[in-house]
């Protein structure tokens, strides 16, 4: 059993953590101020097979694995969980269902430049009244001839708003419940699809995520992913659990910046006569938190390990969303009182990764739907 990173992990890792400081951290503020995602960085990081880290090197990708992939999720958030979302649902969500069963068409035109950069991906799989029961999407794909015609509203799509392609769940047969959906590429530009809004965000501020509206709009029957009607929630599962093995790096990038962060202004913040850092109360905080994010970043990658061994982790995917997102609540919370009432004040960063970080319990599946598919994989 070994539980460390292998010394071309350790290599990726030094040169991610490097490139997150010097070419992310200066965008940061004003990302966040503006609300606008840098998109450079996008191509940026495409040439240097940093974006989808896990794809083959012949596609322009890292040549690496999904353990790579969570270190450059781990690396980005500690830096901005707004600017790792964009990038993580083009690693992940938008291209994975491409990678996994799109026509050698699909991938030349749509995955190859998504993974290069060239191309940004979204996601399109919530609606307006529907989020958690993904089965009862109301989006419909009618074939007429050798197009298919789709209607229906997509809702919170992260990259929606500045998107070259979305990748979106609609019914071919809404008679077989969740059997009968599939996902088709759409791109930017087809008439009938707009980007309705976009959408003001209380954190992760520097991801433009937006509502987008499909009216009578026709894309060609070969965008339909996997090339025949049904099969599309199979590929929304494996899609999905991949993405909750991600969200473990997340949350553990988030919990490293807060406690950092903290660490750094326990040291400095003096009250009665000592630093703070000094109260019994402030160590045993500290030592609590640094003793989960340890947890966190074990459990999460042991995951990724066993995902690349092709392993069925559906259960553990669910295990280290739910236990990361979670425990990543009350270590913000801590982080949060250490700082006292400069915590509190916008010119510390510690309140924006306490922003960024409360909306992992509901993003890609709540704890609540975490704990219902842990309980069904332990046959209860
Ligand atoms: C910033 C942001 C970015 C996002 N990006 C994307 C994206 O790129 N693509 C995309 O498709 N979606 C995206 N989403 C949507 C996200 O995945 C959904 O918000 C999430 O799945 C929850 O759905 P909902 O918000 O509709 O909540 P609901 O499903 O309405 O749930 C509301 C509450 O009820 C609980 N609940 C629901 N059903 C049950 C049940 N059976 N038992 C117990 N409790 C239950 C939930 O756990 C939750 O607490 C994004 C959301 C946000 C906020």
């Amino acid at each position: 059993m070994d539980f460390e990173l292998t010394e071309e992990n350790r290599i990726f890792r030094d040169a991610i953590r490097d490139f997150a400081e010097k070419e992310i951290a200066p965008l940061v503020d004003e990302a966040e101020e503006t609300g606008i995602f840098p998109k450079q960085l996008f191509r940026k990081m495409g040439e240097q097979g940093f974006l989808c880290p896990r794809y083959p090197i012949e596609l322009g990708g890292g040549g690496g694995d999904k353990v790579t992939e969570c270190i450059m999720v781990e690396e980005i958030n500690r830096v901005c969980p707004g600017i790792a979302a964009a990038l993580m649902a083009q690693s992940g969500l938008a291209t994975q269902p491409l990678y996994h069963f799109g026509s050698d068409e699909l991938k030349e035109k749509f995955l190859i430049p998504a993974i290069r950069g060239e191309k940004i991906g979204a996601f399109g799989l919530t609606e307006p009244d529907v989020g958690s029961d993904a089965a009862s999407i109301r989006t419909r794909a009618v074939r007429d001839e050798d197009h298919y015609v789709i209607n229906g509203t997509k809702m919170f799509i992260t990259n929606g708003p500045i998107c070259d392609y979305v990748v979106v769940a609609a019914y071919t047969d809404p008679t077989k419940r969740g059997e009968g959906i599939n996902l088709f590429v759409v791109e930017r530009g087809t008439p009938g699809f707009s980007v309705s809004r976009k959408l003001d965000k209380l954190g992760n501020r520097s991801a433009e995520t937006g509502e987008l509206v499909f009216e009578d709009c026709r894309v060609p029957a070969r965008n339909m992913i996997g090339g025949k009607e049904g099969g599309g929630f199979g590929q929304l599962a494996d899609t999905l659990v991949s993405g909750r093995i991600t969200y473990g790096a997340r949350c553990t990038g988030t919990a490293q910046a807060a406690y950092d962060l903290t660490v750094r202004y326990a040291k400095e913040r003096v009250q009665f006569g000592k630093p703070i850092v000094k109260f019994q109360n402030t160590r045993f905080k500290l030592a609590e938190i640094a003793t989960q994010v340890d947890v966190m970043r074990t459990y999460t990658y042991r995951v990724a390990h066993l995902y690349d061994q092709g392993k069925n982790v559906r259960k553990e995917a669910a295990m280290v969303k739910l236990f990361t997102a979670e425990i990543l609540q009350k270590i913000l919370g801590l982080c949060m009182q250490i700082h006292g009432g400069y915590g509190y004040m916008m010119e510390y960063p510690i309140q924006r990764f306490w922003r960024d970080g409360r909306l992992y319990t509901v993003t890609e599946g709540t704890s609540e739907i975490q704990r219902m598919i842990i309980a069904k994989e332990l046959g209860l």
